[in-house]
């Protein structure tokens, strides 16, 4: 008699250098794909963060005008624990991203700016899977950065990045997408764990406004749960999952 087995993930391609994440929000990395990010700078890997919004909009109790700047704080304090350095805003607002050429423009200018080999960004999708909705925000800042990935390499589709001296990127082999309900690879989150509760905690205020829950026992919970649950498809061992597109 054979067990059922679960279908396993891949491991992600190691044959990189540079990436760049691009997500909406900050915290949208440290909700689950830090514990990688930690993984690749340990070994020597450069990744670098641009973030769509300053996140503005996430705290109910905090004026905007009060918000971002602390949001922006605890990002680049985030970031600093998982050995990136580099934290960019590209300050579209908060809650009202629009999918368009703008947003496609900013996005393929940073790409061009970073010349990475993998882009990261987060679930572009509707849903989280089953009936979980996503945010519009995280839609369409998905969406974008996969289209940007390509936008980036064409010198004929945003020409006004070249006048400004950010020469065609072509380079840009993957985009990971984090937080996908159909994952296909994963990177073993071991050794990266640890950073990434901290890292996430660097988030104090909002997680405060978020839960009633012990800012640690909450961060905790929340990774090393996710990361055992894609852990049963990648041979038992703690994981961050991505669905990987090729370019
Ligand atoms: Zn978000």
């Amino acid at each position: 008699m054979t067990e059922p087995t679960i279908p396993q993930l891949q491991p992600m391609p190691e044959d990189w250098r540079r990436a760049l994440a691009v997500v909406a929000h900050p915290d949208d990395l440290e909700y689950g794909c830090s514990a990688a990010v930690a993984a690749w700078t340990d070994a020597g890997r450069e990744v670098a963060y641009v973030l769509a919004t300053r996140g503005e909009a996430g705290i109910d109790t905090l004026a905007p005008a009060e918000c971002g700047p602390l949001r922006e704080r605890e990002q680049r304090a985030s970031a600093a624990v998982v050995g990136v350095s580099t934290v960019e805003f590209l300050d579209h607002r908060d809650g009202v991203i629009e999918y368009g050429l703008a947003l496609r423009r900013d996005i393929a200018a940073a790409i061009r700016r970073h010349r990475p080999e993998l882009v990261i960004t987060l679930n572009h999708r509707d849903t989280w899977g089953g009936v979980a909705w996503n945010t519009p925000d995280h839609v369409a800042v998905g969406r974008a950065t996969l289209d940007a990935a390509g936008d980036a390499g064409n010198r004929w589709i945003f020409p006004e990045l070249t006048d400004q001296g950010l020469a065609p990127w072509n380079g840009v082999r993957w985009v990971a997408v984090a937080g996908s309900a159909t994952p296909t690879h994963a990177v073993d989150a071991s050794a990266g764990l640890e950073r990434a509760v901290t890292s996430l905690l660097e988030h104090r205020t909002y997680i405060q406004a978020l839960t009633d829950e012990e800012p640690e026992t909450y961060a905790r919970g929340f990774l090393t749960g996710v990361a055992k649950s894609v852990g049963e498809r990648f041979g038992g061992r703690p994981a961050v999952a991505f669905e990987l597109f090729g370019r």
